[in-house]
């Protein structure tokens, strides 16, 4: 039996979330923490979520706009600076990021990649307005001399979700794709490419940068961070791979179920992620927080990925 509980068994108390996992605390009263990254960029969070603003000397800069805290978000830029909101990016689409803008007010320009754009349009959703610019591989965003390098690195949790770098402050801000201390949310944070979001954390460990933001979890992220998410995906990749290779479909079954391919399959694809479970647990339990509580999805997505993508 695996150590871990399956999805869908509830049980009493997960793993404790490690030290190393942890960010400053959030002050409940202002329901979010500014950090300053320099040069004007800061990260807001509400240590669930995470976006940033860069203040220049005409206005502000919003990149992503989460639902957690974005009623706070008009607060947090007045701590930094008595200007307008002149300009918003967007990471990707999904609504759970850039669903605020709305309470944003006024009329910014809106940055975003030219999927995120025709997303947007198509959803036509008063709460995430739709881009004003959009761009194919890369836009520069230059503000009373500050800088944001927009680029587009291809399909990994989204078509459309970008890098979004500092250039100066040595800061790369990459949505849904890098989980500092922690298991990225379950299924690859439901990845639409899963072997496209793993080569993308790849590329995110070889690039020049300082400070990670990587709109989730509590704390900014390290270039170790970056590293044990890439040995954690080599690992689950090895796991299941030597699941998969190591059983037989049908091994077990019922004799009257075997003319039923479903229940053949389901059985099969059970004990290739059980397998796949204990063999990762007692290396990454105590490393990842969380490890316990989406460790499942992510076998089976792998499983899933190297059997049928
Ligand atoms: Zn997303």
């Amino acid at each position: 039996m695996p150590e871990i509980a399956p999805i869908g068994v509830r049980i009493g108390k997960y793993l404790d979330v490690p030290t190393a996992a942890k960010g400053p605390p959030v002050d409940p009263k202002k329901g979010y923490r500014l950090q300053d990254l320099g040069d004007g960029l800061y990260m807001v969070t509400d240590n669930i979520y995470q976006s940033m603003l860069l203040a220049y000397d005409k206005g502000v800069v919003v990149i992503d706009t989460p639902p957690t805290f974005s009623s706070h978000l008009p607060e947090a830029i007045k701590e930094i600076s008595s200007q307008p909101v002149t300009h918003v990016v967007y990471s990707h689409a999904h609504k759970d990021h850039i669903g605020g803008t709305h309470s944003l007010g006024g009329t910014p320009i809106i940055i975003a990649q030219e999927e995120t754009a025709w997303r947007l349009k198509r959803d036509n959703d008063p709460d995430r307005p739709i881009p004003t610019v959009a761009f194919k591989d890369k836009y520069t965003l230059t503000v009373g001399g500050k800088v944001l390098d927009l680029s587009y690195h291809g399909v990994g949790h989204l078509p459309g979700n970008i890098f979004i770098s500092a250039p100066k402050q040595k800061v790369l801000m990459v949505v849904d794709t890098v989980f500092p201390g922690w298991m990225p949310w379950r299924r690859f944070a439901v990845a639409q490419d899963v072997l496209g979001s793993m080569s993308q954390v790849e590329e995110i460990a070889n690039m020049d940068w300082k400070t990670f933001v990587g709109g989730h979890v509590e704390r900014t992220g390290t270039h170790e961070d970056v590293d044990t998410q890439v040995a954690f995906y080599h690992d689950l990749k090895d796991a299941a791979g030597q699941a998969l290779a190591s059983t037989r479909p049908g091994e077990g079954v019922d004799a009257a179920d075997m003319k039923n391919p479903w229940a053949v399959f389901d059985n099969y694809v059970d004990r290739v992620v059980v397998q796949c479970v204990n063999t990762l647990a007692p290396k990454w339990q105590t490393r990842l927080a969380a490890f316990d509580v989406y460790i499942w999805d992510q076998c089976f997505s792998m499983e899933q990925t190297l059997r049928i993508e």
